[in-house]
């Protein structure tokens, strides 16, 4: 975005630092972790336009799930079964990885629950497609199990589904208390990451081998910047303009009721969504394919059909919730790559770009994992796995 001259207060002397990320959502403060991690000298400032975690990571529903954002039996297809099952796997060790790092004995206080997590059918053929998945993924030693109608409503307290699975490996958790929690773990480690809220990169420039990046209270120098802006992407890069599509989700939460779920529900070939945290409150989202066309862009806000199509949702399928009071609604952007996987690298025109994000409705899930494979690559531990890879969608 362009700076007016009387809105630019930053200042004449230039910061230098080794680092900057722009972008202070779950990537960007994953990003920051790893990399401070692996060497705690790093000076590094974490910059971002609002608050931390003002986009999609403030805005999602919570779910650590595995996989992708679609059944398993596509990915197989799509990818064959290494692939796939290697796609799979990364997601799972997002999982650990955040428990042993980050959660660690916080678990309560950040409303986490390894519970495993349902995909519920509601016609036969998404169940047939679910049922070969499950068989695929075990033979391939996944933990996962079948139900049927009757135990998707004794132990989701979902209706008018016909079958489903649960994947017994999932967990969820309050998003921002997980991002703030996360901010503390790197402060613990040392002071060598500087955290920069309500501060927007708006120009980075090139200086012999360094950037400078201008923001609108300071101008940093630094030889590495890594984008971690997800659907904002191709406000700041052209390079993201045809990679990474903004696409907004909208959600609703409930009052809270007495529990009845066992673990969070995805339904309707991942589309839809919905899960009653520990303290009873329940949130439920999707149905961004009634509006495709317009669940684009930037915008934030909520829209009729969709927030209607929600509440349908829920006296249709949720009798737990059909009486209870909605107490929030809102919307966020994500950043939809085109063939649904992340992307974290450098970029192609210049290596000292770097990129991590493109998470597709999944960051929770996978952002934590890809901030340490940007930090693997950085520091030559680990080449970024193909299908992360950014050099895929030259
Ligand atoms: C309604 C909804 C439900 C979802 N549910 C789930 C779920 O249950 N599980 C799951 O895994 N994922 C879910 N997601 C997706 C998940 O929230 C995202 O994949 C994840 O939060 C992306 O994190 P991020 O850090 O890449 O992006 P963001 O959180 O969007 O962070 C990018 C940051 O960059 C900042 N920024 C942009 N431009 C600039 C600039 N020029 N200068 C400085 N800062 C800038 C933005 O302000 C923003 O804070 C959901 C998303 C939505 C919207």
């Amino acid at each position: 975005m362009s700076l007016s001259y009387w809105l630019d207060q930053s200042k004449e002397e230039t910061i230098p630092k080794d680092i900057v990320i722009i972008g202070g959502g779950i990537a960007g403060m994953s990003t920051a972790y790893w990399l401070q991690k692996y060497d705690p000298t790093l000076q590094i400032a974490l910059v971002e336009k609002y608050e931390f975690g003002s986009g999609a990571t403030g805005r999602n529903a919570g779910f650590i799930t595995c996989g992708s954002v679609e059944h398993f039996n596509r990915l197989v297809g799509k990818h064959g079964k290494d692939e796939a099952l290697e796609i799979w796997k990364f997601s799972e060790d997002n999982l650990t990885f955040l428990k042993e790092e980050i959660i660690q004995d916080n678990a309560e206080n950040l409303l986490f629950e390894a519970k495993g997590s349902f995909s519920l059918a509601g016609a036969k053929s998404e169940f047939i497609e679910l049922q070969d998945s499950a068989k695929l993924m075990k033979e391939l030693g996944v933990n996962v199990e079948v139900i049927n109608e009757m135990d998707i409503k004794t132990r989701t307290g979902g209706v008018s589904f016909v079958g489903g699975v649960k994947y017994l490996d999932d967990a969820s958790v309050h998003p921002i208390k997980l991002l703030h929690h996360m901010k503390g773990r790197i402060e613990e480690n040392g002071k060598n990451v500087t955290f920069h809220e309500n501060n927007e990169v708006h120009k980075i420039e090139y200086r012999g081998d360094n950037k400078v990046i201008h923001t609108t209270k300071n101008k940093f120098e630094a030889p590495i910047v890594v984008f971690a802006t997800n659907g904002y992407s191709p406000l700041l890069e052209n390079f993201f303009k045809d990679k990474i599509f903004p696409t907004r989700g909208q959600v609703l939460a409930t009052e809270a009721v007495p529990r009845f779920m066992e673990a969070p529900c995805y339904a309707n070939f991942v589309l839809d969504y919905f899960r009653q945290l520990p303290t009873g409150q329940v949130v439920i989202g999707g149905f961004r394919q009634l509006q495709k066309d317009v669940e684009t862009g930037y915008s934030d806000e909520t829209s009729d059909v969709i927030q209607e199509a929600l509440e349908k949702f829920l006296r249709d399928h949720i009798p737990a919730v059909r009486e209870a009071k909605i107490t929030h609604r809102w919307s966020g952007v994500m950043g939809f790559s085109v063939d649904g996987q992340p992307m974290v690298g450098a970029l192609p025109a210049d290596h000292q770009l770097y990129f991590v994000g493109g998470f597709t409705a999944h960051g929770i899930g996978l952002a934590f994992h890809s901030g340490k494979a940007l930090a693997d690559s950085l520091f030559e531990v680990n080449p970024i796995p193909g299908f992360l890879s950014a050099k895929r969608l030259q």
